[in-house]
């Protein structure tokens, strides 16, 4: 059984206790990171914590966190479970409060959870043989750029998507593709260019994304970051996605176009190969 961390507690996953009240319950009053864990390694652990931060002060979080202790409670939950490859999830919310919209009045402090998955990172089939997506309206609040666990839309999108035969979803606003159901998406055009939309408030700001673009450029990838169209897409020369727990994983199929000949590409294997050799420090 995982051992999991709650509110300063290490516990068995069936002892974890949060309130009814905790508002990432009630209002998904909540923000989280997900660090992948490969050969017992925690992957750009300082970045993923930056992010978390970042999250919490355009959300009005009142606390903040030491790294250093966010890092030790990272590792503990790595030694309690033996987690060679995988991913930790964290997860802090504003804390339990008799239900109210308004949170000025708050005495409570915020939650924090922290627990395990085991998943293979680095032997991915999919990033082989390349994933399949189905488009649909972005339909979500326009601060997809803060972490937070209010993620319904994109679960019950990809959810169908997967039920409709695709692996996933790509998301577009007024004709442009802003981001995966949980990635940063790219296409590679006729004159190899990287094309991934701009940071704003529209997209999340993936760390997996700011290391896979300087890995382009020490392999002297042009890339332009700007919103790129459906049509775009549809004649790409490769499409790909990135994500914490995904690295680099090629699509090769969107609304049963195939892209790219419908096999991975040079770019995208390149830049996953380059990315795992570098962010793992794997020869
Ligand atoms: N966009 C969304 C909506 C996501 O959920 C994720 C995964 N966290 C990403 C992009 C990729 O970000 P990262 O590389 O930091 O995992």
């Amino acid at each position: 059984m995982r051992i999991v961390y709650v509110n300063g507690h290490f516990v068995p996953e069936d002892e974890a206790k949060i309130s009814v009240f905790d508002r990432g319950f009630l209002f998904a009053d909540a923000i989280y990171e997900v660090t992948s864990v490969a050969d017992g390694k925690m992957i750009d652990f300082e970045a993923h914590m930056a992010r978390l931060k970042r999250s919490m002060r355009e959300l009005d979080f009142e606390i903040s966190f030491d790294n250093d202790e966010l890092r030790s409670l990272h590792q503990e939950i790595i030694d309690q479970n033996d987690l060679a490859e995988g991913v930790i999830y964290l997860q802090v919310t504003r804390g339990a409060a008799d239900r109210d919209f308004n949170f000025s009045e708050m005495t409570g402090s915020a939650s924090v959870v922290l627990f395990s998955q085991v998943k293979k990172l680095v032997e991915n089939p999919s990033a082989k043989i390349g994933a399949s997506v189905q488009l649909v309206e972005d339909k979500r609040w326009l601060r997809a750029d803060i972490k937070t666990v209010q993620l319904l839309y994109s679960s019950l999108v990809k959810t169908r998507a997967i039920k409709a035969g695709f692996d996933d979803v790509w998301m577009h606003r007024d004709g442009l593709i802003t981001e995966g159901s949980s990635s940063n998406v790219y296409i590679v055009n006729d004159q190899s260019e990287i094309i991934t939309h701009q940071l704003n408030d529209t997209v999340l700001h993936g760390i997996t994304r700011r290391a896979v673009l300087a890995v382009a450029e020490s392999l002297q990838m042009k890339v332009i970051e700007r919103a790129f169209s459906i049509e775009e897409l549809l004649s790409a020369k490769e499409a790909f996605a990135t994500s914490a727990s995904g690295f680099v994983n090629p699509v090769v199929n969107v609304e049963n176009h195939a892209i790219g000949g419908g096999a991975p590409g040079p770019v995208s294997t390149a830049l996953r190969n380059e990315y795992m050799r570098t962010s793992m420090k794997m020869v």
